[in-house]
C-alpha cells in the first residue's frame, strides 16, 4: 500500500488547563474517507483544526503527503492540497456567490470554478447574489464548492451536517461520497455518527480528548457497545 495522505502520531492539543485532545493518532490512506465521530466536546474540531493549521498543536506530529506538517500555517497547507471546509461553514454573507468562489482560488488559477458550477446549478444561477440569500443547505454546498476551487488532494469537513434537515444532510453526504470517488481523500468529523461512519471506510470513535475505538466503519456501525456508549440514539 502507498503511504497514507494523513497521518496523525500522538497529537495533544491544549487550551491553557483544558486538554481537548490527548495522544490521538491516525492515518488517513489516499483515496480514503476517514471520520471522527463522538459527542460535543470530544475533541473533534480541535483535531481538524490542528491537522488543517488553524490551530497550534502543544505535541505529536503532522505528515501530509509525506511531509512533516506539524507547524505549517495554514495557507502553505491550503496551497499545498490541504483545504478545509470550517464548522459553521463561514461563507461571507455579503459577498456575491461568485466572490466566496474567487476566495477559496486565490492560490489556483479558478480552473475548477465550471465544476462547481456544473455540479451545484443553484450557485450557478445566483453567482451575483449575496451568499447570505442561500439556504443553509445552499450555503453548505457554497462551502464545499470553495473548497474545491482551493484544488484538495485531501479535504477535511468540520461537521457538515450541523443544522441541516435530514433531506439536505442526504445531499450533502452524496456530494462528499462523490468528492471522494473523484479521487480526493476525506477526514471528516462528525456528531452525527451514524451517517458518517455509513459513508467512511473507516472510523475512530473520540472520547474526552482520546481515541475509544477505532476499526472499520461497518464494524463500528455494527457494535452495539460503541453505539449506546458513544453514538447517542438517533
Ligand atoms: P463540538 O462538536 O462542540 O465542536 P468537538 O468534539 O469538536 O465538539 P472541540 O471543539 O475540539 O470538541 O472541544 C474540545 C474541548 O476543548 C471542549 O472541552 C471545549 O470546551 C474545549 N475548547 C475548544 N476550543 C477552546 C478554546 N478556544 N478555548 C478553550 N477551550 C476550548
Amino acid at each position: 500500500m502507498s503511504d497514507p495522505i494523513l497521518t496523525v502520531e500522538d497529537l495533544t492539543v491544549s487550551y491553557g488547563r483544558v486538554h481537548a485532545v490527548r495522544g490521538v493518532s491516525f492515518t488517513v490512506p489516499r483515496g480514503g474517507l476517514v471520520t471522527l465521530v463522538g459527542a460535543n466536546g470530544a475533541g473533534k474540531s480541535s483535531i481538524i483544526n490542528a491537522v488543517s493549521g488553524v490551530v497550534r498543536p502543544s505535541g505529536g506530529r503532522i505528515t501530509f503527503d509525506g511531509r512533516d506538517v506539524t507547524r505549517t500555517p495554514a495557507h502553505k497547507l491550503v496551497s499545498a492540497g490541504l483545504v478545509q471546509v470550517p464548522e459553521g461553514r463561514q461563507i461571507l454573507a455579503t459577498m456575491t456567490i461568485e466572490e466566496n468562489l474567487q476566495l477559496g482560488a486565490w492560490h489556483t488559477s479558478g480552473a475548477r470554478t465550471g465544476e462547481v458550477y456544473d455540479r451545484f446549478p443553484v450557485l450557478a444561477e445566483r453567482r451575483k447574489l449575496p451568499a447570505g440569500s442561500l439556504s443553509g443547505g445552499e450555503q453548505q454546498m457554497l462551502a464545499i464548492g470553495r473548497a474545491l476551487v482551493a484544488e484538495p488532494t485531501l479535504m477535511l469537513l468540520d461537521e457538515p451536517s450541523m443544522g441541516l434537515a435530514p433531506k439536505v444532510v442526504d445531499e450533502v453526504f452524496k456530494v462528499i461520497e462523490d468528492i471522494r470517488a473523484g479521487g480526493t481523500s476525506v477526514l471528516l468529523v462528525e456528531q452525527n455518527a451514524r451517517r458518517a461512519l455509513r459513508a467512511a471506510d473507516h472510523g475512530y470513535v473520540l472520547s474526552s480528548g482520546e481515541v475509544v475505538r477505532s476499526g472499520p466503519a461497518d464494524e463500528l456501525l455494527a457494535d452495539e457497545g460503541i453505539v449506546a456508549a458513544y453514538l447517542g440514539l438517533e
